[in-house]
C-alpha cells in the first residue's frame, strides 16, 4: 500500500465519533520521500476547512520556524495524530489520540519510514513516546518512538501563539534549536536530500475550501 491508497481509505474512515463533527478527515501534506516528518495534534477549524494539516495560524508560524531552520513545507512532510477536528477544537485525550493514531498515523509512518520525527506538542509526544513524558521537560531530547523511529519533541506552534514577551522569545529560540537539531540529524542520515525550496509554499494556493 502507498500513501495514495491510504488516503482513499482515510477519507472513508468513520471509526469514531469525531467524524460526525468535522467536514472530513485531514491527512498529510509534503514530500513522502522526506527523511523528516512533523507530527502535530489534530486539525483545527482552518485545517478542517481546507483539508490540509497545519495551514492555519499555527501552520503559518511553523512555516516561519521551518524557513529559519532551512526547511520548506513542500520538502518535508507534516501530519497529525488525530485526523478529524474534535468538536470545539478541544484537545483529544490520550485514548482518543491513541485510537486514531493506531488506525492511521502508524500506517503513514510505516509507509514513509522517516529517519527523524518531530513531535509538535504534548499530544504528539504522548502518542509517539509515553503518556508520562512532558513537553516542558522532555522537549529537545532524542527518544525512540514505540513505532521504532528517532524522535525529538518541541512546542506546538499553537502554544507559542499564546505566549508574549520574554517567554515567547525564549520558546521561539527553543523551537529553532530543536528544529535545527532535527534537520541536522535527518541530513546526516539522508545525505544530499534538499530540505528547502527557493520559496515558501503558499498552502492556500494549493488547497481549496471544503464544505460539509
Ligand atoms: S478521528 Fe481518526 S479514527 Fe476517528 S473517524 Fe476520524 S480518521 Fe477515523
Amino acid at each position: 500500500m502507498d500513501l495514495k491508497d491510504l488516503e482513499i481509505e482515510l477519507n472513508n474512515c468513520n471509526q469514531c465519533s469525531f467524524r460526525k463533527d468535522c467536514i472530513s478527515p485531514v491527512g498529510w501534506y509534503g514530500n513522502p520521500e522526506s527523511p523528516i516528518v512533523f507530527v502535530g495534534e489534530g486539525p483545527g477549524g482552518v485545517e478542517d476547512e481546507y483539508g490540509c494539516p497545519l495551514i492555519g495560524p499555527s501552520g503559518q508560524l511553523l512555516d516561519k520556524a521551518l524557513w529559519a531552520a532551512k526547511m520548506t513545507r513542500d520538502r518535508v512532510l507534516a501530519t497529525n495524530v488525530i485526523k478529524c477536528r474534535p468538536k470545539n477544537n478541544r484537545t483529544p485525550d490520550v485514548a482518543e489520540a491513541d485510537f486514531c493514531g493506531r488506525a492511521w498515523l502508524d500506517k503513514e509512518l510505516q509507509i514513509i519510514q522517516p529517519k527523524v520525527i518531530v513531535a509538535l506538542g504534548g499530544v504528539a509526544l504522548h502518542y509517539l513516546g509515553t503518556s508520562e513524558m512532558r513537553i516542558t521537560r522532555d522537549r529537545g531530547q532524542w527518544f525512540r518512538t514505540r513505532q521504532g523511529f528517532d524522535c525529538i519533541a518541541t512546542y506546538h506552534p499553537a502554544f507559542l501563539l499564546r505566549l508574549y514577551g520574554k517567554q515567547l522569545v525564549t520558546a521561539k529560540w527553543d523551537v529553532f534549536h530543536d528544529l535545527e537539531m532535527a534537520r541536522n540529524r535527518a541530513a546526516e542520515l539522508a545525505p544530499g536530500y534538499q530540505f528547502m525550496s527557493e520559496e515558501k509554499v503558499d498552502l492556500f494556493k494549493l488547497f481549496h475550501k471544503r464544505s460539509m
